[in-house]
């Protein structure tokens, strides 16, 4: 995790997973609220309004017929009314309280709650004292009128309030829609750049192994992985007791052709150099660039005649110049220096020191050879001494 917090790309995508979040916080909280809105129901609040608006005009009518009827009855009949808007405020306040973003828009209606209900209560204690008093009865119609007025005033207000929530409930729905948009592009977006983090992270990590292993400018393995390949293949040897064989390929007088034809010349000599070794190589050899101008081949399973079969192959193919325009007049040829292992017993720096000494035998010898030296006690297919030349095809360059 540190690791990958320490890329480039790591860091990216955890400023963005950070960001992410507190958006993703920020707007959760904000969603929920606005669902809690979004989704409060008011059609028993409206319906309790219009059902105490449909009984206002009773209570005045009652009164009004009242005076017609007998006193017991005249008594309970208007008291049933009053009794019936009294309950409709209590039922509106019952709704009121259980919607909690409508109780603060509709606080200043309270003491116009609590002054119907007195002036109700007033109105039946006037009723009931002009049962006995009749030249009381006219008041209470301007009461009654008064009562209507102000329950009609109370109940168009609270219409009103649930009419501005409802529309502010649609502007809510609205915002809820963009801010799920919103939070979606924000997934989806996090989504490709921690996809986009990976791949990038992915390429950089093939990237560098590529750089480790190979040289940049031949694309050859480099020295580090040839020895790693060396020394497995030498347990594999050991194993299988079989021979093993590495070769030394230095290219003759580079020097000169750097010289002569410039650097860039003798970069594109190197790199179309290091190409037809590797198309003339066995994929199961392993073929690496360990210096400026000097290359090694790694042979499993190679025994000495095959290996110098192999590299004097090399040798006439690099010496017939099969080089492309603009380097071809370069003519360069190589030397080599071979040596091979029995049964995987050495190490690689062994080979590898016995194999310099056959390229500095194939250099002294005048270059464009190839020379193999066996380590001490080697059984040779040839019975040959420890050091010797196979034939040389072309002519040696002169030194
Ligand atoms: P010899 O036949 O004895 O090997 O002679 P030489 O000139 O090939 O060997 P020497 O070691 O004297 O010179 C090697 C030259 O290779 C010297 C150096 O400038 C050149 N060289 C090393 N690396 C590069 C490279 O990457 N590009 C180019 N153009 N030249 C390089
Ligand atoms: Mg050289
Ligand atoms: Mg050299």
């Amino acid at each position: 995790m540190r690791r990958f917090l320490r890329q480039p790309g790591g860091r990216l995508a955890s400023i963005f997973a950070a960001l992410l979040f507190a958006m993703s916080a920020v707007m959760g909280s904000y969603l929920y609220s606005a669902c809690q809105k979004a989704s409060a129901d008011y059609t028993s609040l409206i319906s309790d309004i219009v059902l105490a608006q449909q009984a206002t005009p009773q209570l005045r009518a009652a009164l009004e017929e009242s005076s017609r009827l007998p006193d017991s009855e005249h008594i309970q009949y208007i008291d049933y009314f009053i009794s019936l808007s009294k309950q409709h405020l209590n039922n509106i306040q019952r709704s009121i309280e259980r919607h909690r973003y409508l109780i603060a828009d509709v606080k200043y209606l309270n003491t116009h709650f609590s002054e119907l209900h007195s002036r109700l209560s007033d109105l039946r204690q006037e009723v009931q004292e002009a049962q006995q008093r009749p030249e009381l009865r006219d008041p209470l119609q301007s009461m009654a009128m008064e009562i209507g007025g102000a329950q009609s005033w109370l109940y168009n207000q609270l219409l009103e309030k649930v009419r501005a929530i409802s529309v502010q409930q649609r502007l809510v729905m609205q915002r809820l829609s963009i801010a799920v948009s919103a939070l979606l592009v924000l997934m989806v977006s996090a989504a490709t750049t921690l996809c986009l983090a990976v791949i990038y992270l992915r390429r950089q990590r093939n990237t560098m192994h590529q750089l480790m292993l190979t040289d940049e400018l031949t694309g050859l393995y480099n020295r580090r992985h040839l020895v790693n390949v060396t020394s497995a293949t030498l347990i594999q040897a050991q194993r299988d007791q079989a021979p093993l064989s590495l070769m030394l390929l230095d290219i003759d007088h580079f020097k000169k052709i750097n010289d002569t034809y410039g650097h860039p010349i003798g970069d594109e000599v190197l790199r179309q150099i290091s190409k037809q070794l590797r198309l003339l190589c066995r994929p199961s050899d392993t073929l690496a660039r360990i210096g400026g101008e000097e290359f090694c081949l790694l042979m499993p399973n190679t025994a000495t005649y095959d290996a110098l079969q192999v590299a004097d192959r090399l040798r006439r193919e690099i010496e017939v110049n099969t080089l492309t325009d603009g380097v071809r007049h370069a003519s360069p040829t190589i030397s080599i220096g071979v040596t091979t292992c029995q049964s995987g017993s050495l190490t690689f720096e062994q080979l590898y020191s016995f194999a310099d000494k056959a390229l500095y035998q194939a250099k002294a010898m005048g270059r464009n050879r190839v020379e193999s030296l066996l380590p001490p006690n080697a059984p040779s297919p040839y019975n040959a001494p420890l050091t010797y030349t196979l034939t040389i095809i072309g002519e040696p360059s002169d030194s």
